[in-house]
């Protein structure tokens, strides 16, 4: 039997609070349990909102909670090269094009009336992209390219479902997932402001460090169905899943990191224990032990 391998993967764009932390839990009690490897990722592509200073606080408090971690911690953005190399690999199938929309560009073009581009259509996220920048000519693309105008790279969704065929994902509560290669549409590969997108690392990374199960919030199941797409292309194995629910407050809003007052950190002050604050992101959780 392979050893398992789970991973927590943050990004530092605040401090851990309950919500998160009963994610870290899933991952390093499910490695625990079995005797395997828990492994902690920093996703810190988004140079603008990732700050070294809640990289620091998150471990800080991952440790205080008592999830150790194993090996070294991988930093995605010391990793541009290996999203690069994968990144090519899906360029030489085809499977890339340039995109030179703004967000207001998108919505404008999202909110228009059918059969004017190709919307309205919506994703989980919010207006899907309308595949504006795909009909561009290989000679208008040049133009812009050569023009130095901003751009970012977005995966042609239906070249890719053709070129992957049929796949599927297996949810530990769900079951079998059919891959929907179009659910969120021609999906950023890499972004204006940095090499890769948050898609495109996690797939990279996930087949790098060997994960075997990704225990992630159910937010992001709509992300699998792209993941599943991607891990195809590049010839990766698809690792299981766990999507587990979000611990939401009295109001039925999920925690964030705004709520102060649902950070590991204010509890800390508060003066609870590790064990109080895990029994009570559990609690939330409905999670008997
Ligand atoms: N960096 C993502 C987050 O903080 C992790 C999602 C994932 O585990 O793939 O939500």
């Amino acid at each position: 039997m392979m050893s398992l391998v789970t991973r927590f993967a943050p990004s530092p764009t605040g401090e851990l609070h309950l919500g998160s932390a009963y994610s870290a839990w899933t991952g390093w009690h499910r490695a625990r349990e079995a005797g395997g490897t828990f492994l902690v990722r920093i996703e810190d592509i988004d140079i603008r909102r990732c700050k070294r200073q809640f990289e620091t606080a998150i471990l800080a408090d991952l440790q205080w909670l008592g999830f150790g971690w194993d090996g070294e911690i991988r930093r995605q953005s010391e990793h541009f090269a290996d999203y690069g190399k994968a990144l090519d690999a899906l360029d030489a199938q085809g499977l890339i094009y340039p995109c030179f929309c703004s967000r207001a560009d998108i919505a404008a073009s999202a909110g228009a009336p059918h059969g004017t581009i190709q919307g309205p259509l919506h994703g989980p996220d919010g207006p899907l992209y309308p595949g504006t920048c795909r009909s561009l000519s290989p000679a208008e693309r040049r133009e812009r390219l050569v023009a130095g105008h901003e751009h970012c790279l977005r995966l042609d969704a239906g070249r890719a479902a053709a070129q992957a065929g049929p796949y599927r994902f297996l949810d530990e509560s769900r079951g079998w997932i059919e891959g929907d290669p179009l659910l969120l549409g021609d999906v950023v590969i890499a972004r204006k402001d940095t090499p890769t997108s948050y898609h495109l690392s996690v797939v990279v990374d996930d087949h790098l460090q060997g994960v075997t199960l990704v225990t992630r919030g159910e937010d992001v199941l709509p992300s699998t169905h792209v993941h599943g797409l991607l891990q195809k292309l590049l010839s990766y194995e698809t690792p299981r899943y766990a999507h587990h629910r979000l611990l939401t407050d009295a109001a039925g809003r999920r925690f964030a990191k705004r709520d102060r007052a649902m950070t590991i950190r204010a509890m800390r002050e508060q003066g609870l224990s590790p064990e109080q604050v895990v029994a009570r992101a559990l609690a939330e959780a409905g999670v008997v032990v």
